[in-house]
């Protein structure tokens, strides 16, 4: 956390959201809310602008960032687009799906980490969809936090981690969602591949595009450090307290644990109560365990308990995408 924090953070007013929009054409930062997960945005067609991002969150330069669009006209500027990427734009956009395909040359290869492919999505949070269609510019926005830790889900999480860095932060309230977006890969349409599991599942992206979607690459088979495609990086998403997971949490066991423990349920454990536990949903319904997912690891973080126990999802689907961040969490 950081101790000094310059950053305001401001309500979507006509206003605000037309000084922000010319602050983000002048090559500026702006903090936006999501449906997924807070963003750090800066005008995608200007390197300079998006190395600022790579500076305030610590990024490295290996790991490409989500170009963000506001209208699909916007898509072809930015990317070459295939009869897949079109049905799955219709279909899920806007919404919590990014799509990877070649880049136009109009997308500085910083964008794309040096990649000939450029990761697409439309939000569809109303304020950040009023500032994308004031800038009239793609936005290049990764989550809006430290390189590596747990992603926002509030604007004060990011004052929390950026405050010193950025000066605005649009507040939008809480992120409906809660994790960040699926991501699949349509650069050969014939063989899409997830990336990265959210709340659109494989399921959902082969009902739509009629064909098998490749599984995304398991977390928890990855090694320290090693990116098994761009970014994915197997230790992400990280509180600095070590992270245990259990297929089924015992309360006999969160009954017994010493009191520096922390246990993380899915769902309220009526019978065990005390400072050290906590449940992401009340009845254990996945989109909220999802909604309330980052913001509960940070919480608990701040309580600087020695361990961390939590319960992993069970099912498919969104159930697959927050194990997914659980175990990035975990990974040592
Ligand atoms: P985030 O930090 O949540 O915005 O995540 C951005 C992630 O999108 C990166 O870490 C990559 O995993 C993925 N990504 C972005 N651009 C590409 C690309 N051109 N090819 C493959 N994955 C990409
Ligand atoms: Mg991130």
């Amino acid at each position: 956390m950081t101790a000094k924090s310059t950053a305001r953070l401001l309500r979507g007013t006509p206003s605000t959201l037309a000084r922000l929009a010319r602050r983000l054409r002048a090559g500026d930062l702006v903090a936006v809310p999501t449906e997924t997960v807070y963003g750090l945005a800066a005008n995608a067609l200007d390197a300079r602008a998006c190395r600022k991002i790579f500076t305030a969150k610590g990024r490295p330069a290996n790991d490409p960032l989500i170009v963000h669009i506001h209208a699909l006209a916007q898509l072809s500027q930015v990317a070459e687009i295939n009869a897949a990427a079109l049905k799955l734009a219709k279909k899920f956009w806007p919404g919590p799906l990014t799509l990877v395909l070649p880049k136009k040359p109009i997308v500085p290869s910083l964008v794309s980490a040096g990649l000939p492919s450029v990761a697409v999505r439309m939000p569809s949070h109303p304020l950040f969809r009023r500032l994308l269609k004031l800038t009239g510019l793609p936005l290049a926005a990764p989550s809006a936090n430290r390189f590596g830790y747990v992603s926002p889900t509030t604007a004060e999480h990011v004052r929390a981690g950026l405050g010193n860095k950025i000066k605005s932060i649009l507040d939008g309230g809480p992120c409906t969602i809660g994790l960040e977006s699926t991501i699949v890969d349509l650069r050969d349409p014939r063989h899409p591949r997830l990336l990265r599991p959210g709340v659109i599942t494989r399921a959902q992206l082969e009902r739509t595009l009629g064909v098998r979607v490749l599984a995304a690459p398991s977390a928890a088979k990855a090694k320290t450090g090693a990116q098994l495609a761009p970014g994915l990086l197997a230790r992400h998403y990280s509180p600095r307290t070590p992270v245990t997971l259990h297929a089924k949490l015992s309360r006999a066991a969160a009954q017994r644990s010493p009191a520096g423990e922390a246990w993380v349920f899915l769902a309220q454990p009526r019978v065990v109560a005390g400072k050290n536990i906590f449940w992401l949903d009340a009845n254990g319904d996945l989109p909220g365990v999802a909604r309330r997912l980052f913001a509960t690891m940070r919480r608990v973080d701040a309580l600087r308990f020695t361990r961390i126990h939590v319960e992993l999802a069970r099912g498919k689907g969104l159930a697959d995408a927050i194990n997914d961040r659980l175990r990035r969490a975990s990974a040592v």
